[in-house]
Formats: C-alpha cells, structure tokens, sequence
C-alpha cells in the first residue's frame, strides 16, 4: 500500500525541482547541470497530480498529447513499465523531452491556475532514465514490411519522430543527414550541460535497431539531386529544419568576432565529442568581454558556453522589455506564462539588458569589434522607439547574434514540381521546439502513411 494519498497531495505537499549542481563545479565541466529528485520525493511530485476532470495538461500544454494524469498514476504507484509504454504511445524520445523541454504541459497543468503545477518534465524524465537502467527501453516491435520505402531528409527532431513511425508501420524507412552523426539540433546545437550527446547517440541506436537505416554526411541537394531520391523512394519527407540566421545589419557588422550563435555552439558540440579536436582561438571566449544579442534559448545556451570558455564578462542584450514576474493580464491560464525566466546560464554569471537595441559595432585598428554602441527603447505598440539621452557603449571584444532563424534558407532542397514530397518541423514552421517538432513529425509520417494507402485516415 503506497503510503501517499492519491490525487489530494496537491493541498499538502509543495513542488519540489532538483535544482542544478553548484554554479563553481558545473562550470568547469560540460555535463549536466540539472539533478535529479530522489525516488521517494518524485513519488512525492506524482501524488500532487490531482487527476482533474479535464487534464488542459495534455489538452491545451503537450503537442505530442502525452496521456500526463496516466503517466502521473503509474510512476505513483510505482508502475514503470506501465508508465514507460504510456509515454511511448506519443512521445518517440521521453528521455530527450524529458531534459530539454521547456514543459508547455506544466503552463496548462491545473495546479497552475493557482498554485504550482505538477513537475511533469521531471517524472517524465524519470520514466525514460529508469527503462534505460533497468534494460526495459529495447528497440520495439516493427510491422512486417509492406514493400515501399520513404526518404527522410534531416535526422533532427522531427526526421527522427517521422522515420521512427514509419518504420515501425512497416516502411522501409532511410534517414539522409548532411552533417557528419545524426540528431540535428540535439546533436549540434543544444549544448552538453543540457543534453549530454551520448544520450542522443543511445537513442538513435535505438532506432537504427528497430531498422531505420542513416546515411549521414549527405547533403541533399548537393552530393545527391532530390529528384534521384524521390525515384529512389515511394515518398521522401524533407525535415530540414530551420537554420538562416537572422543577420544585424548595422554598420561595423563586418568586423572580426562578431559571429553568429549557431556557428558558435556547433563548434562547440563537436569539440565535446571529439568531432572536432578543439574550438579554435577565433571561436574561444576565454578572457573575453562577450555580449550576445537575442534573449531567447539560443542565445542562453550562448552564455553558459561563454561561461564554460572563461569569458571575462558575459552581457546578454534583448530588444523586448523585461517580462512581468507573473502573468500579464492577457496571457491567462492555460496559456504558456510569458513570464520573466532565469535560465541555468544565466545563473552562471550574466547581466542582462532589456529593451535595448545596438545602433552600431565599433572596432579596433585590426578590424576587430571592440564594443557596440545601444540604445534603450520604449515599445510603442509593435515598434522599438529610441529613448532620447540614453545611448551607451558596452565594451565587447567578442559578439555572438542569437536573434532567431529566419528560415530553412536557399540552400533548402527545392520540392517544386515533385509528387509524393512532404515536408515538416521547423522548415515548414520556422524555429521552435523539440516537443513540437516530434508532433510534427509524427503528423507527417502519420499522412505520408494515408497517402500511400497503408493507413486509413481515420
Ligand atoms: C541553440 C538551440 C538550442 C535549442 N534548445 C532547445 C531546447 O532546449 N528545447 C527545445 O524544445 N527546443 C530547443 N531548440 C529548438 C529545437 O532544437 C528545434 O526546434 C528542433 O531541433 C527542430 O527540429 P527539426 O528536426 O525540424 O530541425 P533540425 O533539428 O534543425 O534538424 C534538421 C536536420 O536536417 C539536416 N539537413 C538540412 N538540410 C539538409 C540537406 N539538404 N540534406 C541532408 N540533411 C539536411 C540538418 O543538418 C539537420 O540535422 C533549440 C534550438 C537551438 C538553435
């Protein structure tokens, strides 16, 4: 008899977070930073999901439609295999959403409304690290194979969601991925201390076990025309995601060490994993007066990076105001809460600035950036309008450009006049999320699988 009361403990007990290793140990390493709740105080987190008639959790938060309160009851109970096939019906990675999901379930978790939600990401997590450690996460059971192949361009998320389904459903399924090993941003772009890239390794191995095959180091387009692939497959899905940075186009902008993040952190991915035998002098921060423009997760992950180097000071520079501490009168629940967040990075030692747009890069006699000069804004509506008198210089001798993706970009393969190609993920929607990207992956595969006749609509 599990001595926790069911679906009342959310009156009696508080939410509970690991919390991170400590700020002067985790920074001299790459691993993770978030710890782990200990099995008697996860039960704990479980029991505070009150089983609520409408759970907006999974209704209104998950895009992947995780069955939550289901999966709450189970790691109660201590049911983990049960919890673990629950999670599998709809989510392809829970260990992976499990790390880096910014939890959209726990903004719509009921608890929310007027208390704190339930720690969702965590038991999640949980459920996806103890069926590795007790051998119970194998490669599952695929379909016999009905005879037709499909083409997935891009192992990124949302490839990874598609090609997993589709090979499960009987597909013969192939993975085409330009860069050198699988997992597209998971791999390359969020860094170690969120997602350790083992963990994407395992996974993928995973699905190489259930039978999808990965032929990596191929850029469509380039080393392989689109139109062989699309003869060479019954069907080919594009999931090429979304990576044209946006640019700044400020004078100074072409003066050496003004970078863009992406670039930044991919270099530093492949350093960790050896892909790369280090991060070069031109790409170090170590001793450097760094600021990164873009307040958003790219440009976080650029802070600890910074950080890791040993950056003499980190500044990160947002044109939008500071959010409220709580949630403005027209972002209710359910809603996502727009609320102002410090990240891990951040608390690793950063200033952040607000409401302040860059007029210009200045540079030394070498051609090398060494400040820039800002202005703080008022919004008015949906425009930034300068603050008169309160212009300033930020020294800077380091710059990274995290202010969002614009685009799969022109390199993109070009699906125009082609029949039976599908695409998906971030290329179609611009930058998101993980958990979005899966959800649209497995939207994709679920329609290639309609289309070629091998699964009614309903
Ligand atoms: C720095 C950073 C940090 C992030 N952190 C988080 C986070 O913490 N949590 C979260 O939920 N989301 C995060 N995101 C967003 C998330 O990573 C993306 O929304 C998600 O990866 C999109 O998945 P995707 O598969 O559509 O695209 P991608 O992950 O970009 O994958 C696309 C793949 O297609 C390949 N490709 C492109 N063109 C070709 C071609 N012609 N031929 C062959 N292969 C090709 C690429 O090499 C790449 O591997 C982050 C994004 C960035 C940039």
């Amino acid at each position: 008899m599990n001595p926790i009361p069911h679906y009342r403990s959310f009156l009696d007990l508080p939410r509970v977070d690991p919390g991170y290793r400590p700020v002067e140990e985790r920074v001299r390493d790459w691993q993770e930073v978030e710890g782990h709740l200990s099995p008697d105080e996860l039960a704990r987190q479980a029991a505070r999901c009150m089983d609520c008639g409408i759970p907006f959790c999974y209704g209104a938060g998950c895009p992947l439609k995780n069955p939550i309160p289901e999966m709450n009851a189970a790691a109660l109970e201590s049911r983990w295999e049960d919890a673990l096939q629950l999670v599998l019906t709809t989510c392809p990675y829970p260990e992976i959403t499990g790390r880096i999901c910014p939890a959209l379930c726990e903004g719509a978790c009921c608890n929310a409304k007027d208390s704190e939600a339930v720690a969702i990401r965590q038991i999640e997590r949980e459920i996806g690290d103890r069926a590795f450690e007790e051998g119970r996460m194998v490669p599952r059971p695929v379909a016999p194979r009905n005879g037709l192949s499909v083409g997935v361009v891009g192992s990124g998320p949302t490839g990874l969601a598609a090609a997993s389904d589709l090979n499960r459903w009987g597909f013969d399924v192939t993975v085409y991925e330009s860069a050198k090993q699988a997992g597209g941003l998971l791999r390359y772009g969020i860094p170690d201390f969120k997602l350790e890239k083992w963990m994407v390794e395992r996974r993928i191995e995973l699905f190489r076990q259930e039978g999808v095959r990965f032929e990596c180091g191929v850029r469509v387009g380039r080393d392989v025309a689109l139109d062989y692939l699309r003869r060479k497959h019954d069907g080919v899905l594009l999931a090429c995601g979304a990576r044209e940075p946006r640019d700044l186009p400020v004078p100074g902008r072409e003066l050496k060490g003004i970078h863009f993040a992406l670039d930044f952190l991919i270099r530093q991915n492949q350093a960790v994993s050896g892909e790369r035998s280090g991060i070069g002098a031109e790409w170090s921060a170590r001793g450097r007066d760094v600021v990164v423009i873009g307040g958003g997760d790219t440009g976080s992950d650029c802070v600890g990076t910074s950080v890791r180097h040993g950056a003499k000071s980190v500044t990160q520079i947002e044109i939008l105001p500071r959010p409220p501490e709580g949630r403005a009168d027209d972002n209710p629940w359910p809603d996502w809460p727009r609320i102002y967040r410090a990240s891990s990075s951040h608390q690793e030692g950063c200033e952040r600035l607000f409401a302040t747009n860059t007029l210009s890069f200045e540079g030394d006699e070498s051609g090398r950036v060494y400040g820039l000069r800002c202005v703080q804004v008022e919004w008015q509506g949906r425009k930034p309008v300068a603050k008169p008198g309160t212009e300033f210089f930020r020294k800077a001798d380091m710059v990274l450009l995290a202010m969002g993706f614009t685009g799969p970009g022109k390199d993109a393969p070009d699906a125009a006049g082609l029949e039976r190609v599908w695409s998906a993920g971030d290329m179609v929607t611009g930058p998101s999320l993980v958990v979005w990207a899966a959800a649209r992956g497995h939207d994709a595969a679920r329609q290639i699988a309609v289309e070629l006749g091998q699964l009614s609509e309903a």
